[in-house]
Formats: structure tokens, sequence, C-alpha cells
């Protein structure tokens, strides 16, 4: 059957969005493939499409608990009842059963630390893997800025799987990184399809004010004159929470803060009403974005300064998807570069934690199960969550470490590199910011793609962008969130969550 046909029939949709026919295609020819597609460009399509061409089971590899949920929510949305994901949220006896039954699944989801079981990978070595999926593929690259050190061992795990047909998906990464993917995966063949990250309908802006006073003003009195609706990036809750309350003070009454700190219920509701018009602004972390499919956002503006470039990017892309004129703006006020670097520095161990936490250790005990056994160790350590998750999955994958001694060199060292990465890429953006050309050019370089050479018409400040043609005519039109239509939708997502289960 067309491609189209497949499309129309299983998901509803007339048309491809763009690269991913060519993905599919290659895919179903039998190459492997690696995709580079924006956010929001549908890549999950990538995979889902073939699993109704392929005989045999499609795995997708998934770094984030949240992510692969909100993946096997999709297809459960589109009618696929044969989806299962393969994490901690299993229970033992709901895992013995699906892994008794897992041919009845087309689709299976598995984070790389069950891959790493023996029991799972010895179940999965059973099935006839038509694709072997890793979604955010730049998790494999010590490059990226994600690198997760149990997605380095998937070059192992699909040997042991027979080397089936691969499908790497990424957003954004840079030359460098995805020749790492390729590496680490072992394909030799492959078809590599990379979309632009330039998308040319967003223009950037970029304002320099001299202190955090001024930029409140000036954020105020840019929501003000905007088209909207619009997000507004920050990095920290309380100023999220702080301006989203001030820009209410000021008349921009229809702004709401959306953070991780509120609880599930709340955090809906303010997406909805997002999505449907009720709120023209939102005062997002970073938390704010991953199903959010809203295509007239018409600005996005970033208040403090994203950790990498890569994030910004995917930030500012979920402006303009209708095509229309949309506007990126950064507000940069001197010293902003030392939130994300204090970010970075607090997302990792220092070495000192480092050096008491090996010190506790009981010789002759494997690391990680003393970890596990003596969980107390991280608060003692006054380690935070995510440095808590680091230590425990480097332990797990030590990156060929075969003594303690090693391992906490090595340990060290990938800490520093990690932090290395994360301050290199602070440092694009400041000499983004403060660069007098053009905006545009500056990021293709980056990701070593072609200088579009002054052929986008509203490019950046530098170039030169008219403002007022961002700004509202008056003032704008709402589509009210009906009750029928909340109620249909948590009543979906109980659908949703009961079949999940
Ligand atoms: P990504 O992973 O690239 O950010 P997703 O796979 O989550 O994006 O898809 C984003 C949204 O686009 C989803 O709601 C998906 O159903 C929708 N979508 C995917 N393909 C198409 C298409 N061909 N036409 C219309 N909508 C699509």
């Amino acid at each position: 059957m067309e491609l189209e046909k497949l499309l129309y029939k299983y998901f509803g949709y007339q048309t491809f969005k763009a690269g991913q026919k060519e993905v599919i295609s290659s895919v179903l020819a039998g190459n492997h493939t690696l995709a580079m597609l924006p956010t929001g460009t549908g890549k999950s399509l990538c995979y889902q499409l073939p699993g109704y061409c392929l005989d045999g089971q499609i795995l997708i590899i998934s770094p984030l608990l949240s992510l692969m949920q909100d993946q096997v929510e999709q297809l459960m949305k589109f009618g696929e009842k044969r989806v299962i994901a393969l994490n901690s949220f299993l229970d033992s006896d709901k895992r013995g059963y699906v892994l008794r039954n897992l041919t009845k699944y087309k689709y299976i989801f598995v984070s790389p630390e069950m891959l790493s079981l023996p029991s799972i990978m010895k179940r999965l070595q059973a099935l006839t893997i038509s694709l072997f999926v890793v979604d955010e593929a730049h998790c494999i690259s010590q490059w990226g800025y994600d690198f997760r050190p149990e997605y380095s061992k998937l070059g192992d795990f699909r040997k042991k799987l027979g080397n089936p047909l691969t499908l790497a998906l990424t957003a954004t990464a840079t030359k460098k990184v995805r020749e790492d993917i390729i590496k680490s995966l072992s394909l030799q063949n492959y078809h590599k399809i990379e979309s632009t990250i330039d998308r040319p309908n967003i223009a950037f802006y970029v304002e320099e004010v001299p202190n955090y006073h001024d930029k409140q003003s000036r954020l105020i009195e840019l929501v003000r004159k905007m088209q909207k609706p619009g997000i507004i990036y920050f990095s920290s809750k309380k100023i999220a929470e702080q301006i989203a309350s001030l820009l209410a003070e000021s008349g921009i009454s229809r702004a709401m803060a959306y953070h991780g700190g509120l609880d599930q219920e709340q955090r809906i509701l303010i997406q909805q009403q997002f999505i449907h018009g009720q709120l023209d602004v939102i005062c997002a972390t970073s938390a704010f974005g991953m199903g959010v499919n809203k295509e007239n956002i018409r600005f996005i503006i970033h208040y403090h300064m994203p950790m990498q470039i890569e994030s910004y990017l995917q930030e500012i892309g979920r402006a303009g998807r209708d095509g229309e004129t949309s506007l990126a703006v950064l507000l940069y006020s001197p010293g902003d570069e030392q939130l994300p670097i204090q970010l970075a520095e607090g997302e990792l161990p220092s070495e000192q934690q480092i050096d008491w936490l090996f010190s506790q250790f009981t010789p002759g005990i494997p690391l990680h199960h003393f970890l596990e056994a003596n969980q107390y160790l991280r608060e003692y350590g006054g380690f935070s969550e995510v440095q808590w998750r680091i230590i425990q999955d480097f332990i797990k994958n030590p990156l060929g470490a075969s003594n303690q001694e090693l391992l906490k060199q090595n340990l060290k060292e990938f800490v520093n590199e990690r932090l290395k990465v994360k301050k290199d890429s602070v440092t694009f953006q400041k000499k983004w910011i403060k660069s007098k050309s053009c905006r545009r050019n500056l990021i293709l370089e980056y990701f070593e793609e072609a200088d579009i050479n002054g052929k986008v018409k509203n490019c950046c400040d530098i170039c030169g962008i008219n403002l007022g043609q961002y700004q509202a005519a008056i003032s704008d039109r709402t589509t009210p969130l009906t009750e029928k239509m909340w109620k249909d939708y948590l009543a979906n997502m109980l659908l949703n969550s009961e079949l999940s289960e």
C-alpha cells in the first residue's frame, strides 16, 4: 500500500510532515538510518508507521520514563493496543506476565537499564526485531549535551540482538555527535536524513539590558505589545512564578506559570488552557513544551540563558509551527552566564563528594550493590537527586574501569568532561549574544550547516528586523475552553492511563 494511504489509515493524517516520508522510505528499503529532524516534526511516526509494514517487533530505546510514557500514550490514542513499556514502573508480577507474552506486543519500549538485565535480553533475543530504534540518539555521545553513560552500551546490546535494522532519531546533534552515534552503534552502511535546524519564519532578537530591574520592565513592555500567544522561559521556578504575578499586576491577566513544582492536575489544566486559547502567556521552565502541540505560538522569550544552545533551539522551535512569522527574543543582562554555569556545576557531583563517597565503600562488595543497600549515603554526602543518579548510572556502567581506584578517577574525569561540554556551550551562547554578525549564520555554523547568506527576510536584530511587525494590532481572540472539552480531555487521559497499566 502507498505510504500516504497507510498514514491516513492508521494515523488519520493526509500528508507527511517534512522529512518523515524520506526516513520511513529509507527504513522500509532496509537501510540503517540516522534521522535528525527538529522537535515537533513527528519523529515518532518514523518508527510507528513502519510497524504496520514490517513483520516482527519494533524495539524502541528511550532515555526518559516520562518520554516513554508519552510515546506509549500517543500510540494508544491511535488505537494501537500492542504497546508495552519495559521500565522500572512495571511491578514484578506484571513484568513476569509481559515477558512471557512479549510476542503479543508490536511496539516494545525499553530503557537502557532494562536492556542490561540478562533476563530481559534473553527474552528479547527470542523475538524477531524488525527495527531497533534509538530515540534521543544524541545521548550516546559524550559530546552531546545530554550524554547518558547507560546509552554507551547500546552498540553491544544491538550486537546481542543480532544487529537488527536500526533507526537513530535525534532533534539536534552536531556533526561530531552524529559521527559518534554511527560509531557507537557500529552502523556499517547507513543513510542519513538531516533536515536543517533553521526555522526561517522565526526571527532572532537579542537585547542587552543593564540589570535585572530593567529586564523586568522591558519584559513587561514587550509582552504587552507583542502578538500572542507566547512562552517566556526561565531557569528558575520561583522567578517564573514572580513574573507571572507581575504580568497579572501589570494588566496581562491571561498569564500563568508552569513548572515541575506544580501538581499534575494543575499542569494539565494550564497546558490545556494555553492550547485552547484561554491563556496568552506561559511563564515556564524547561518542563513546559514536550507534548504541547500548538501551531500558532507567536513569540518565545528567554528571560534566562538556557543551559545549552540545543535546548535554546528546541525551545524557540515551539514558535511558528503554522509557518507564520514569529519572534525569538533573548534578554541578556551582564553576568547572566553565571546561572547556567552554576546549574551545570550543581548537577554534577564535586571531586570532594566523590572522594568522600569512595572512602565509605566496603571492599569486596560490588559498588552498585553497596550504593543500593546504603541509600542514606546520598543524604550524608549532600548529593542532589540528579547527582546521585549520575553516580549510580556511572557505577553501573563504569566505562571499562576494573578496580575501585580507577573507577573513582574515571568518574572524576567523566564529571570534568561533562562540565567542560556544558561550559563550552555557555561560552558559545555568550559569544552568540555579543556577536555583531548574523545570529542565524552563527548557529548554522555551530551545527556545521551552510550559511543562509542573507536569504531570510526577517532574520535577526543584526541583519535588521522591524519589531513593529510582531506587535499586536488590538487585543486577541480567544476560544473558551468549554466544560465539555475539558471533560473529554480528562476522560481520554483516564482511558489511556488504564490502558497502559
Ligand atoms: P517529535 O518527537 O518530533 O517532537 P512527535 O513524534 O511527538 O514529535 O509528534 C509531534 C506531533 O505531531 C504529534 O502530535 C503527532 O501526532 C503529530 N504528527 C506526526 N506526524 C504528523 C503528520 N504527518 N501530520 C500531522 N501531524 C503529525
